[in-house]
């Protein structure tokens, strides 16, 4: 197996591919003010196994296009919808944030947990404005510096992971020059790190190392993980993900 294929065995067993909780799921539906009882269309992008997606089929009364440009993941979802009995709800598409296969104005609102930074939040929030209606909102969650300043350990670690990564202000401003309205923001809580991403990663490796093998590629992947643990443990202060609602403008 490549980097790339263990990468995928590591995290397709996971409930989730980053950090996020259920709770918080619906604290940005209610933020959102979203209509529960409403016949929403919902495109829930970089949606992994569909943790956010199974949270919103429950919640709503909305159809969810569910995209993840690994198949795998969508497998899983797939899977996961149809034991929740929510599968009517979801459509599950194997597809590129780059290049979505929406109409303009297609959706209520758009949704992303913890995968906008694939493509960039600036050019996500740019690129994806056009696939809502007008009044449409936009919730995605992005990896914020919590402080003005921060040790350089953990800057340049960030820095270099994500060139982008950034204070709420600056992230709030781009939004409000690429035509949204802010409308909320929260910062997740430690749990949504440790409870439900960090945790069950951790009591993986072992069984994914005896799958592979113990292998070397195998072993620098944990390596990898649990380097990032650390400083998440150690520099929990400074930064987490921060959930960005924002409505579309009617230009
Ligand atoms: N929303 C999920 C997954 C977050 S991890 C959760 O919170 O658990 C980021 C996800 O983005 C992964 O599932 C990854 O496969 C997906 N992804 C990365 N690049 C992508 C791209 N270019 N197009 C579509 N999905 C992408």
């Amino acid at each position: 197996m490549d980097e790339f294929e263990l990468l995928l065995d590591l995290h397709k067993g996971a409930n989730r591919q980053g950090p996020g909780g259920d709770s918080e799921t619906e604290k940005a539906i209610g933020l959102a003010g979203i209509d529960r009882n409403a016949p929403l269309k919902i495109a829930d992008i970089g949606c992994g196994t569909g943790a956010s997606t199974l949270t919103l089929a429950r919640l709503l009364n909305a159809k969810i296009t569910a995209v993840d440009f690994l198949q795998d993941f969508i497998d899983v979802l797939a899977n996961r919808a149809h034991s929740n009995g929510v599968d009517e709800k979801i459509t599950p598409l194997c597809a590129s944030m780059e290049q979505l296969p929406f109409k303009d104005e297609e959706f209520d609102v758009i949704w992303s947990e913890g995968a906008i930074y694939n493509i960039g939040f600036e050019k996500g929030v740019a690129d994806w404005k056009r696939y809502l209606k007008p009044s449409g909102v936009l919730i995605a969650s992005e990896i914020t510096w919590l402080t003005s300043s921060r040790p350089s350990e953990l800057q340049d670690h960030w820095s270099n992971e994500y060139p982008e990564i950034d204070t709420a202000s600056a992230k709030i401003n781009i939004l409000e020059r690429s035509g949204y309205t802010p409308i909320g923001y929260f910062v997740l809580p430690e749990h949504c790190w440790l409870d439900n991403y960090y945790e069950p990663m951790r009591k993986s490796f072992d069984a994914f190392l005896s799958r592979n093998g113990n292998s070397e590629e195998a072993r620098a992947i944990v390596e990898a993980e649990r380097h990032e643990i650390e400083l998440y443990e150690k520099y929990k202060a400074y930064f987490s993900y921060g959930v960005y609602i924002a409505k579309k403008l009617n230009e």
